[in-house]
């Protein structure tokens, strides 16, 4: 699609908040006006081209047919973002450093640079988990800015991407989701060896989990247990 792109001026103001937007903010943040060149009636307002000068834009718009407003045009910012030429894929190898209290979040650090990473999830409710850098301040975990697409975190060879959605920015989507990242610390010794076995990876297909070195089984579903579940069977066995 060929597209018209153009910033606001303070010309543009009142006819924006006829739409109901605040014009004001959009000129001061800087937003163009994107239309199509057959087309200027069906345009939208935007700031984040993806990193894409606004001549770049023309392929990644698409009209969105929408029952109540009509056609509403839209930027693909995912598949700008996705693009692998645009962002290349880099690899981090990282190690757990610890749960953060009171949310489904862990820390991870990067094994090379030392930096940490802030990974909270939705699962087991959806495969959903964000990244994000972090320092600890005043003792507290904070998180601060989010992982850029095509970034893979690798953690004892397990790896999963953060890529883009156009409606929820970078994170991990259901189909690059990976449980190992869930229970990076059920790292317990066997009751039966006294090997160290991460139970994450000792699943049966009876939904048991199965010490690899001596066979012991644990009556633990590894893709439902807890570290509250584990810590009551060993509580019980000890
Ligand atoms: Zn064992």
């Amino acid at each position: 699609m060929k597209a018209n792109v153009r910033k606001l001026t303070v010309d543009d103001i009142p006819a924006i908040d006829v739409e109901g937007l605040n014009g004001k903010s959009l000129v001061e943040y800087g937003y163009y006006k994107v239309s199509l060149s057959e087309n200027p009636e069906i345009y939208c307002y935007a700031r984040d081209f993806g990193g894409l000068k606004p001549e770049e834009i023309g392929p990644y718009l698409y009209v969105e047919k929408s029952k109540y407003f009509g056609d509403i045009l839209k930027i693909d910012i995912a598949a700008i973002k996705n693009d692998e030429r645009r962002n290349t894929i880099k690899l981090i190898p990282v190690v757990f450093v610890e749960d953060v209290p009171g949310m489904n979040a862990k820390i991870f650090q990067n094994l090379e640079t030392k930096k940490y990473y802030y990974r909270l999830s939705s699962y087991p409710r959806e495969k959903f988990a964000r990244w994000m850098t972090c320092e600890k301040r005043k003792g507290e975990w904070q998180s601060l800015s989010e992982i850029r697409a095509n970034i893979l975190f690798s953690l004892d060879g397990q790896v999963e991407k953060v890529t883009c959605t156009n409606w929820n920015g970078p994170a991990v989507y259901e189909e690059n989701f990976n449980k190992a990242f869930e229970k990076a610390n059920y790292l317990v010794e066997c009751l039966g060896c006294e090997n160290i076995i991460d139970l994450a990876y000792c699943g049966r297909e009876d939904h048991m989990s199965e010490c690899p070195f001596c066979g012991f089984v644990y009556d633990l579903d590894p893709e439902t247990m807890t570290e509250k579940d584990i810590a009551e069977i060993f509580k019980e066995e000890n």
